[in-house]
């Protein structure tokens, strides 16, 4: 490894196709922790409370102003493959954890920065990976002894959670009242269904309007309004009908002969036409529906028969949509008139088209199977809704953890101090070279608590110290607070996080560190 290889083997030396280039030892190992640092450093300015955000701009000129990490990671094109991995762990982050993406990925670059030392130092990497992996098994230990339980009636605590997870998001004017629904949301889902899912909560966006606006409601929220206005507005105990096709025939082709020729021809054609769409009508009144979603189009005559018939109908529904109400009614999703019966229909206790957040919408409540609660986000600009849209998806996805685990840290870089404290100790422990590589990782995890004091306008090092301080004398609590500039008990001043969104940060941060460190050639075809 260090030393050996030459970095490019000349072409006609080589076993590869031509064109073929091959980088060896050291050189590859650099190279793939330049580019791992590469990502970490863009996204470092990010995190935090006040962290700034990230103006996007893709090739066709699509704007996206954000602070969420993984959204950036995402829309940057990033080609280089050890780049790839680091952006895989923002994705394994998002996934597992919804929260915490930034934080992961800037472990990540730290770790492999720590690492590059180490390897300079004739540390072999191998020998890294292993300190590694064994100071990550210890971080998951320590972890769940400093984590503390959060009861899933200790909704203080679960807004505190909501709240930490939208910080810095451009959610700061409206943090209180979307973590007031965000919790009542979860609450409501689990009250009915004994768990909370993130599926369970389906987020609304509502562009205009201000995002004081945004509410809660309990049900599913279709953002369309009813087809007629002679159709009745609000259905009780509705027999609910999912349609996958259209209420309506194939334009009638007139045929030039007749048309010209016969004028009470199409006359009777159009009769004859609304005769069959009648008689699907007919089918749906005889099996005994009273509410009609059609993801398809329904035609302004069934439309009017419909109505005449007392239904309920909304259509061209959102695939997503038509799914979530299937799970919730128990319906089936009919896609012929054929097979059409009664067995097909689902429940809902509600379906009523009303006023909500300044606009009129459809909400399909009191469902067979209960359990599905709507956020409606609104806001006046796009890029300001799509961005509380990320706040409030990463505030559900904390808080459905926090319910599910039953298990908090605190945050501030309280957690990561407390680490690195607890590994450096342990490492002293295990000794001899890999006591090296704990003891580079119990460094690398306060990358958090000096990132958040920079990004604040803190000096690092002075807060670092004072945070080392406060955790010496047993405050293992004690974060940063970014506006006084003093270490502050984060569990009293409500900044906390759920427990697995810091195991799953470090362990994907590592696991990518130490794939990255265990690559010691890169063959890279030609591209074609
Ligand atoms: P990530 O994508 O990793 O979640 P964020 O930009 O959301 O990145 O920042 C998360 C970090 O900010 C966590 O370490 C969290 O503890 C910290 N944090 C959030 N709110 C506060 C606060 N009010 N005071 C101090 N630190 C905070
Ligand atoms: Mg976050």
């Amino acid at each position: 490894m260090p030393g050996e290889g030459s970095p490019v083997i000349p072409a006609g030396g080589s076993i590869y196709r031509e064109g073929t280039e091959e980088t060896r030892g050291r050189d590859a190992l650099h190279l793939n922790i330049t580019a791992g640092k590469a990502v970490a450093a863009a996204i470092r300015t990010t995190l935090g409370p006040h962290g700034m955000d990230k103006m996007l701009v893709d090739s066709i000129g699509d704007v996206v102003i954000t602070n969420d990490g993984i959204t950036i990671l995402q829309e940057m094109e990033i080609e280089h493959p050890a780049a790839k991995m680091m952006i895989e762990v923002a994705k394994v982050q998002d996934s597992e954890a919804g929260d915490g993406t930034t934080t992961a990925v800037i472990i990540g670059g730290e770790l492999l920065r720590m690492a590059e030392d180490l390897i300079d130092q004739d540390l072999h990497p191998t020998i890294i990976a292993e300190g590694y992996r064994m100071a990550q098994e210890k971080a998951k230990e320590i972890l769940s002894e400093i984590s503390f339980e959060v009861h899933p009636d200790d909704t203080q605590l679960l807004r505190a959670i909501a709240e930490t997870a939208m910080t810095g998001k451009g959610a700061e004017a409206v943090k209180e009242q979307l973590s007031d629904c965000i919790v009542q949301a979860v609450g409501m889902v689990a009250r009915e269904k004994g768990t909370c899912e993130v599926d369970d909560i389906k987020i609304e966006k509502k562009v205009g309007g201000s995002s004081e606006d945004s509410e809660i409601v309990d049900g599913i929220i279709i953002d369309k309004e009813r087809l007629n206005p002679a159709m009745p507005e609000c259905v009780s105990n509705a027999k609910v009908l999912l349609l996958n096709t259209a209420v309506e025939l194939r334009q009638t082709e007139i045929d030039a002969e007749i048309s010209i020729t016969n004028p009470e021809q199409i006359q009777e054609f159009l009769r004859k036409e609304e005769e069959m769409e009648k008689a699907l009508v007919d089918r749906i009144v005889a099996s005994g529906a009273d509410v009609v979603f059609c993801q398809k189009g329904i035609d302004e005559f069934a439309e009017k028969e419909l109505a005449k018939a007392g239904i309920f109908a909304l259509r061209r529904l959102k695939k997503s949509d038509m799914e979530r109400l299937a799970d919730a009614t128990g319906a089936e999703i009919v896609s012929s008139f054929d097979t059409l019966s009664s067995d097909d229909l689902g429940f809902a206790g509600e379906v009523e088209e009303k006023r909500i957040a300044g606009k009129r919408m459809v909400v399909v409540s009191k469902c067979q199977n209960p359990g599905t609660v709507s956020i409606i986000v609104s806001g006046g600009s796009d890029h300001v809704v799509n961005e509380l849209l990320r706040a409030v998806d990463d505030g559900v996805h904390v808080v459905c953890s926090a319910f599910e685990e039953n298990m908090a840290v605190p945050g501030g870089g309280a957690s990561e101090v407390a680490l690195s404290r607890r590994i450096r100790e342990y490492g002293s422990g295990v000794g001899g070279r890999p006591q090296l590589a704990i003891e580079a990782f119990a460094g690398a995890l306060e990358v958090i608590p000096k990132t958040l004091a920079e990004n604040a306008g803190l000096d690092p090092i002075d807060m670092l110290v004072d945070l080392r301080t406060a955790h010496g004398n047993a405050g293992r609590m004690y974060g940063i607070d970014p506006d006084l500039g003093i270490p502050v008990d984060m569990k009293e001043a409500g900044v906390v996080e759920p427990l697995r969104v810091k195991t799953q940060a470090i362990s994907s941060a590592t696991e990518a560190a130490v794939m990255i460190l265990r690559i010691d050639e890169i063959i890279a075809a030609s591209k074609k």
